[in-house]
């Protein structure tokens, strides 16, 4: 269960006892720095216990991802999946998104309709309230009374930043989550297998983003940005052969050739409907490459070989 979400092994294993013994609590306060998957784990967790494919006593709990209930949350349609936010709360005034500074008591009652509701089609309904720090006093106040007694097929989760920002009654009445910062190597691995990029290139932006996947993720888009992609240059660009062995020298020094290959097969694939012709020798050439890679032959001699049959295409 939970395979899907980064580190965090104590709150996994929390909420899968619970959810396997069917003793889910009824608030929870997810609490830790952005992007270490809170708002995911809650998805997650909602994902599992209303899985149609789940009946709470298997051993190994995972959501199915198959069935309408899984479809729908990750489509993000569910009926009985909220999300409490200032999204939402845009939505219900009509107003724009970063003008929403804090959660107001309207956006409170709505959440309050829908929790009077019975189910549509899941087990539990769950109510995501994000972020729980920033609720003027009357919405806090009107929550409470919901927190103080919520309906038997209602999970409410609560996330925010800090705890000590919270009202001290808000907090209280949900079993407190702590979700910790991520390692660098969690995060190395994650942007190893997400970017194509060079092993020091990981290295700064792991260290970076201190423990935040988030984080990585924005630095590694933003210097990603406005470089085009090698797949795109040796589409569109024409080569000398002594660009083409510097090219290989350098994405082998810098120990990125995998990562490479990794990224023009995703994007090859990305080009295949519309050039098949051309696209499906190009795809062989490359997963060829990458077995040969993966069998850790010369890296600069695989890649030299793949993009001087590239652009005879
Ligand atoms: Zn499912």
């Amino acid at each position: 269960m939970f395979k899907k979400i980064l580190g965090q092994e104590k709150v996994k294993r929390i909420i899968s006892t619970q959810v396997k013994s069917g003793k889910i609590a009824q608030a929870y306060m997810f609490v830790g720095i952005d992007g270490v998957g809170k708002r995911f784990t809650a998805i997650e967790f909602a994902k599992v216990v209303n899985c149609r494919a789940n009946d709470f006593t298997r051993t190994n709990l995972a959501a199915c991802e198959k069935c309408i209930s899984c479809e729908k949350i990750t489509r993000d349609i569910h009926p009985d999946i909220h999300f409490i936010d200032f999204a939402k709360q845009a939505e219900l005034e009509r107003s724009d998104l970063e003008k929403q500074k804090v959660l107001k008591i309207e956006t409170i009652r709505y959440m309050q309709k829908k929790v009077s509701i019975r189910t549509y089609e899941g087990k539990l309904k769950f109510f995501i309230v994000e972020p729980a720090e920033k609720m003027n006093l009357a919405a806090s106040n009107s929550l409470l009374k919901t927190l103080e007694e919520p309906p038997e097929d209602t999970v409410i989760i609560l996330i925010t930043k800090h705890k000590e920002t919270v009202p001290q009654t808000i907090v209280s009445r949900s079993q407190v989550m702590f979700f910790q910062p991520l390692g660098i190597v969690e995060i190395s691995n994650w942007l190893m297998s997400n970017y194509s990029m060079s092993n020091a290139e990981i290295q700064k932006i792991a260290s970076l983003s201190e423990g935040s996947i988030g984080d990585a993720k924005k630095l590694a888009d933003e210097s990603k940005k406005d470089e085009p992609s090698l797949w795109f240059k040796l589409k569109t660009q024409s080569f000398y052969i002594s660009d083409i062995l510097e090219l290989s020298k350098n994405i082998a020094r810098k120990n990125a050739a995998l990562g490479c290959v990794n990224a023009m097969i995703y994007e090859s694939k990305k080009d295949f409907r519309a050039y098949p012709k051309v696209i499906a020798p190009a795809i062989e050439l490359l997963i060829t490459s990458k077995k040969l890679l993966l069998r850790n032959v010369n890296a600069q001699m695989v890649l030299d070989n793949l993009f001087f049959d590239l652009l005879d295409l």
